[in-house]
């Protein structure tokens, strides 16, 4: 039982940063507006992520880290092959506080249209509700007072788990895992504030604004925003298949049978003088959910020809959709990685899409 739940906890819980990416895409669920993600050395000493979510009340928020307990936890081999697209499936809470000295403070939200704020406190109780987990245990409960949304601190992560603890790499690895995380999230979703500070610094901040150009602004800086090419590829705008550049990899798109068609190609790239020596700033979307995907990867520097520096990478957040029952996203949940019916055909379109964005601009 406890050691079971330790060990599948540590499986599921890699480290600092996916807890963060749980607590991140619980707060994105939440319908949050703003998000903010405050780390401590790396992530090992502290994580916290605020959220102004609709909130739980006190009963919701005691189900949220006991219920489906003893269910999804009959072995390591279950948990893995349970796992969906969205994660731990009810366990991401519960799993977290078997691993840490967790603290949850929230408080439903009360908003409502046309409201004009006057009645919010009574509408969303006076008071909020604080759980406080440690190593699986709850060993608090009560009334707390906070504003409306979620609040999750996360302390000492694998405090009990030594063997777990010492797979954890320097302060600056395991942030910069955080900060990977958080930044997907933040180019994915431009419409929710989001921001991160390690050690009580401000690493970055967007507006939440709902515009791409200025959740990149915010990420990366003036420069790169300055040098990024907006994608636009709507196959509905398209009489034909996106291939008037002439690409001997789109023309064969066409001879597919309509399986695995691309709906849509947007996003931004860079011009291909504003790059980096590593990949990871070429960041791709499939359905809105980051993927690690070398087969994207490709097709975005094959739209580029010959136009890279050796061994330099361009800046790319490209959001790609096909229809969900042309991928399979059922691949290990850490990897994020996927597989295509129609892999060469999504090849073709998000290389012609981003040659057609390249070539606009005289590229
Ligand atoms: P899952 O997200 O798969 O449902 P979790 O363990 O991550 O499982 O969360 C359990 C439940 O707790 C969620 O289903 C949700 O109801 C609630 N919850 C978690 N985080 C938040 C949050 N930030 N705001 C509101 N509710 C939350
Ligand atoms: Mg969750």
């Amino acid at each position: 039982d406890r050691t079971i739940r330790q060990i599948a906890a540590g499986e599921v819980v890699e480290r600092p940063a996916s807890a963060v990416k749980e607590l991140v895409e619980n707060s994105l669920d939440a319908d949050a507006d703003r998000i903010s993600v405050a780390v401590d050395a790396g992530g090992t000493q502290g994580i916290r992520v605020r959220d102004d979510g609709v909130g739980m009340d006190r009963e919701s928020a005691e189900r949220a880290i006991e219920e489906h307990t003893t269910s999804k936890i009959d072995g390591i081999d279950d948990l893995e092959a349970g796992v969906g697209t969205l994660g731990f499936r009810g366990e991401a809470l519960h799993t977290i506080g078997a691993v840490s000295r967790l603290t949850i403070r929230t408080k439903p939200r009360a908003r409502s249209a046309g409201d004009s704020g006057e009645n919010r406190e009574t509408r969303g109780g006076a008071s909020g509700t604080e759980i406080r987990v440690e190593g699986g245990d709850v060993t608090a409960v009560g009334a707390a007072g906070c504003p409306e949304g979620t609040v999750v601190e996360v302390e000492d992560l694998f405090f009990n788990t030594p063997a777990r603890k010492k797979f954890l790499k320097t302060t600056a690895t395991e942030f910069d895992h955080v900060n990977t995380v958080v930044t997907h999230y933040a180019l994915a979703n431009p419409d929710v504030a989001i921001s991160l500070e390690h050690d009580g610094r401000e690493v970055f901040a967007t507006e939440g604004r709902g515009s791409l150009q200025s959740a990149v602004l915010s990420v990366y800086g003036r420069e790169v925003a300055e040098s990024m090419i907006e994608v636009e590829y709507d196959p509905a705008d398209e009489a034909d298949p996106p291939t008037e550049t002439g690409s001997a990899v789109g023309a064969e798109s066409d001879s597919t049978d309509g399986t695995g068609t691309v709906e849509g190609v947007r996003g931004l790239v860079s011009h291909p003088e504003t790059t980096r020596s590593t990949r990871e700033y070429l960041s791709t979307f499939v359905n809105g959910r980051y993927v690690t995907d070398g087969v994207l990867r490709e097709a975005v520097l094959d739209a580029y020809g010959g136009q890279l520096a050796g061994d330099r990478y361009p800046f790319a957040v490209l959001f790609v959709d096909v229809p969900a029952d042309t991928v399979d996203v059922n691949a290990h949940p850490r990897k994020m990685e996927i597989r295509y019916d129609n892999e060469s055909g999504v090849r073709a379109a998000v290389t012609d899409a981003v040659r057609t964005a390249l070539l606009d601009e005289g590229l």
